[in-house]
């Protein structure tokens, strides 16, 4: 078995005549976490989009799970992949557990995964109150909830805490750490490098398409030539 979760080659994506990957290669690790940093555009949902198989590349070579994403076993290989849009939306007259029930059903899960879930992101007592009525912090840990259905191997989270104050934040890590140490494998995509620094493994930095940096963070300050780092933990 090979001890990537992810290998992306020369990996190109273009739209009539857009460049939004302009020629990418990453290799992530079984069980590292892994932050995809950038700005607006610089091609973070394109990456991830065409790691669920939801788009084709226009060239390259790409290997997720072993496998390439857009084939016949997409189905399959998505099951093993739990994805955290960003500003995912839910139906607000239904409760949280309503929701997470229908996505248990979908996947093929029983629904007391779905439960249980609700209690590992700490939504067990507010599951049976109507979506509408939940803060941003508790759709996003619905959201991660989501995700999470099914055990994946894999989990793409994209911008999941944008718009979270720190407490949320943490919470939101901690159960990523928790999953890390259960053997997944994630992928994270923020506009905020402090945010992730020193809760990731190795960081890629994204620009306009391009990979400009893939390194650890004392990797990357040692890129820089920058000796001294101060750690920040927001
Ligand atoms: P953000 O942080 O804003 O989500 P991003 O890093 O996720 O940005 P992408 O959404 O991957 O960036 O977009 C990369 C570039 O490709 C952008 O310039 C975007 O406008 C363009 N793009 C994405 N999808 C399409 C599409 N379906 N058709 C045309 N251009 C697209």
């Amino acid at each position: 078995m090979s001890e990537n979760a992810i290998e992306l080659q020369s990996v190109e994506k273009h739209y009539r005549g857009f460049t939004a990957l302009g020629g990418v290669d990453l290799t992530i690790e079984r069980g590292e976490m892994l932050a995809l940093l950038g700005h607006n555009g610089a091609g973070k949902t394109t990456l991830m989009k065409i790691l669920l198989g939801l788009t084709r590349v226009s060239a390259g070579r790409v290997r997720v799970l072993e496998q390439p994403p857009a084939t016949s076993g997409a189905v399959a290989l998505r099951a093993h992949i739990g994805f955290l849009p960003e500003n995912v939306v839910f139906a607000g007259g239904m409760t949280g557990r309503e929701i997470l029930h229908m996505f248990a059903r979908l996947k093929g899960q029983p629904r007391a995964s779905a439960d249980s879930l609700l209690e590992r992101v700490g939504l067990a007592g507010a599951a049976d109150g109507p979506v509408r009525t939940y803060s941003k912090g508790m759709r996003q840990r619905l959201g991660l909830a989501q995700a999470l259905i099914g055990s994946p191997r894999l989990l793409l989270l994209d911008e999941p805490t944008t718009g979270l104050d720190p407490t949320l934040r943490q919470a939101f890590y901690a159960i990523l750490a928790d999953m890390q140490h259960e053997g997944t494998t994630i992928l994270i995509s923020s506009h905020v490098l402090t945010e992730l620094e020193t809760r990731t493994d190795r960081i890629a930095i994204m620009n306009r398409g391009k990979l400009a940096a893939c390194n650890t963070l004392d990797g990357l300050y040692r890129e820089a030539g920058l000796p001294v780092r101060v750690r920040v933990e927001v």
